[in-house]
């Protein structure tokens, strides 16, 4: 009941020219894939390309951040409007490095996350702890606490398209991916705050994706597990052949 759906977050990476270079090669690898929806969150200049080009196709894209307001004097920052103006569809919230680099706090990401529901866009909100928190025996108080506030106010109607990203902060870009056990475990933590906010009924049909260190060589194992309901993938998003692989994971 829960559609999968594997995402590829390409940070600072691709110029335009790259990402189309990217999709010439990518798009006929999974045309006809319907059992995963696929979604690419290229670079603010690469995403009207990006959008264009993958019109009519099975792979959607989205914005890898957002502001909240809808105009103002805010230099270096797109609004929703903007992003929903060019049929954006989707957008990262609150991912780790944003709130490390550039300062995101909960608070914002509340901000964020109800600005994305107004502008009917599929918000992807992140949670994940570090490892300091999490061999303090913190894990748990961390997802719950950033889930309760990222949450706050955020009604059940409305939040139907909500999906939430897990992703621990040292499984990023690391190379050491979270088993499957460790995943499952965070994912059922999660279920549990939302449920605890929304409702069981939004709870389970909320999707929980896992990313951090996503490969072709684990994505299968970890896709196996009810729990988790796809995939936010870095850097195994940024070659073709091999993000292909991981949208097939089998
Ligand atoms: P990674 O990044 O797959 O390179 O670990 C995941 C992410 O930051 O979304």
């Amino acid at each position: 009941m829960r559609k999968p759906l594997i995402a590829g977050n390409w940070k600072m990476y691709k110029t335009p020219r790259e990402s189309l270079a990217f999709l010439e090669k990518f798009l006929p690898l999974v045309e006809g894939h319907t059992r995963d929806e696929i979604a690419l969150f290229p670079t603010m200049s690469s995403l009207g390309y990006v959008l264009e080009a993958t019109e009519g196709t099975n792979v959607r894209a989205g914005a890898q951040t957002m502001h909240w307001l809808n105009e103002g004097p805010y230099t270096g920052q797109t609004s929703p409007t903007m992003l929903a103006s060019i049929n954006c569809t989707h957008v990262l919230l609150g991912h780790s490095e944003r709130r490390i680099y550039a300062n995101e706090t909960d608070d914002m990401v509340n901000w964020k996350l109800k600005a994305a529901i107004g502008h009917n866009l599929v918000p992807i909100v992140c949670v994940g702890e570090t490892m300091d928190k999490r061999q303090s025996g913190l894990t748990e108080a961390v997802l719950r606490w950033q889930i309760a506030n990222a949450l706050n106010g955020v009604e059940r109607e409305g939040s139907e398209k909500l999906i939430i990203a897990y992703e621990p902060v040292w499984a990023i870009g690391t190379g050491s991916t979270a088993t499957p056990t460790v995943v499952s475990e965070a994912h059922r933590i999660i279920r549990r705050e939302v449920a605890e906010r929304l409702g069981q009924e939004r709870a389970d049909a909320t999707r929980i994706i896992y990313g951090g260190s996503v490969k072709p060589e684990n994505a299968s194992q970890l896709m196996a597990q009810p729990e988790i309901d796809g995939a936010l993938v870095g850097g195994g998003s940024l070659d073709a052949e091999t993000f292909a692989r991981i949208v097939k994971y089998s």
